[in-house]
């Protein structure tokens, strides 16, 4: 019989544990960089009313029209895996009644996100977003804040060549003008644009402005600009956003081409571009969306926020050779000879792992020979054979599996304690961290640091 063969769906991807740290290294990065801008995290869930997405992320866009993959379960409603963070959040901070909790309301989140897109380089059907959405400020500065988060986040990561890209798209008073503006513009070169956009004459000609089509795309360059279309309360809140930003030494292009996707957004737009992986150039795209909360709710209230594609930050990454956080490895290994020196490495184990070390011994039943072989693999900073007659004794050496260095620690229950103690020192001794901790350990009064050899 021939046997099943199951593989992961198309556009998606595993993060197998050896590649996990990279996850591990950006999303502590993005966690860290929201909460000292003192964002906090929320959690949503993965599939919303389709009516949602609908409402907030707009009929005409692609999204809506083709990407989003929707289920319908026996006697339920409809519901669609969101294609994207902000409407979900919004949804949750409009039903908890968080915005009533006073403003400005500051959320982050790391979410998965479903498109169903042709995939390509940093492009999958799942892919995995750091979000986040500030609530109740119309003021431009909250514009600047929320890019600076964003800045913030690239430079963290190590990021280097990344371009600051910045539009306003205007509000519900100076749009129409513009709309109209563009739709004459294009109308009269529509034979030559690309099918989508001729399709999207009508219904958002917004769009073609981004179109990724060649002959669109030189058609774009001579339209009309959203920037000299815009009322005086967007032109001045653009103004304002550009003077914050250079208050905060970010640079920025204003590049007339950033429209951003969905309808919901108004004045500020914007991109952190990067020409690093082929096909898609923004790791962070994001702006306003004053008039989101009140579709949803009935009731005003301005809003903002950005989305950052963690495959394709860690894709740039890569390409740039920036170092991740390497994973934390085994700490001590245990070997041990015969049933009796089995147990008691069991036992030590746990009694490290209490003690925050990372401690292995076999599981497998494996001879000496292999299990020393193993802990080789795994890069065990330490390793100790206890037999029968270090069970005898009550001793063992513990061996720095660097420096080959053997220290005699007592394998009873001051093991861990020891262990945690020669840990330390071994630390010390090594030359990134020596000089470091010896300067702050001699500013200590009567501190000294730890020395090596046998703690009993
Ligand atoms: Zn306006
Ligand atoms: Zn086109």
């Amino acid at each position: 019989m021939a046997q099943l063969k199951i593989q992961r769906p198309k556009g998606t991807q595993d993060v197998v544990p050896s590649q996990m740290y990279k996850w591990n290294t950006v999303e502590s990065i993005v966690k860290e960089a929201a909460e000292a801008y003192c964002f906090k995290e929320i959690r949503v869930p993965t599939f919303e009313d389709t009516a949602l997405f609908v409402r907030s992320v707009g009929d005409s866009t692609d999204v809506v029209q083709k990407e989003m993959y929707t289920v319908k379960a026996a006697g339920d409603s409809e519901f669609t895996l969101r294609p994207e963070g902000t409407a979900g959040v919004i949804r949750a901070l409009i039903e908890n009644g968080v915005l009533n909790e006073g403003v400005p309301q500051k959320v982050f989140y790391v979410i998965s996100c479903f498109r169903h897109e042709k995939p390509q380089a940093g492009r999958l059907r799942e892919f995995h977003q750091f979000g986040c959405e500030m609530a109740g400020t119309a003021d431009p500065s909250a514009d600047a804040e929320v890019i600076s988060l964003a800045k913030n986040i690239i430079d963290t990561a190590g990021l280097k060549g990344i371009e600051l890209h910045i539009n306003s798209i205007g509000c519900p008073k100076c749009r129409p003008a513009y709309i109209k503006a563009l739709k004459d513009y294009f109308s009269a070169r529509s034979g030559e644009l690309c099918d989508t956009c001729r399709e999207r004459l009508e219904r958002n000609p917004m769009r073609i402005i981004d179109c990724k089509s060649p002959v669109c795309s030189a058609i774009a360059e001579d339209a009309p600009k959203n920037i000299d279309y815009l009322c005086d309360e967007c032109a001045e809140h653009f103004e304002k956003l550009k003077e914050y930003l250079s208050a905060m030494d970010i640079d920025f292009i204003v590049d007339t081409k950033i429209v951003r996707g969905l309808d919901y957004y108004t004045k500020t737009v914007f991109e952190f571009i990067t020409t690093d992986i082929g096909a898609q150039g923004t790791v962070c795209g994001g702006g306003r969306y004053d008039g989101l909360i009140g579709t949803l709710s009935g009731k005003d209230c301005p809003a903002l926020g950005f989305g950052m594609g963690l495959e394709r930050l860690i894709l740039t990454m890569e390409n740039q050779g920036v170092e991740f956080i390497q994973p934390h490895t085994c700490d001590i290994y245990i070997a041990s000879i015969g049933q009796q020196a089995h147990k008691r490495a069991m036992r030590l184990c746990a009694a490290l792992r209490a003690e925050g070390v990372y401690a292995e011994c076999d599981i497998v039943g494996r001879g000496l020979k292999a299990q020393m072989k193993y802990a080789d693999k795994i890069n065990a900073k330490f390793s100790v054979v206890i037999g029968d007659g270090e069970l005898e004794s009550g001793k063992a050496a513990v061996k720095d599996m660097n420096s080959g260095e053997k220290t005699e620690l007592p394998i009873n229950d001051s093991f861990s304690r020891a262990f945690s103690a020669l840990m330390i020192s071994h630390m010390l001794d090594s030359e990134e961290l020596g000089d470091t901790l010896s300067d702050i350990l001699s500013e200590l009064p009567s501190s000294q640091p730890p020395t090596g050899g046998c703690i009993s």
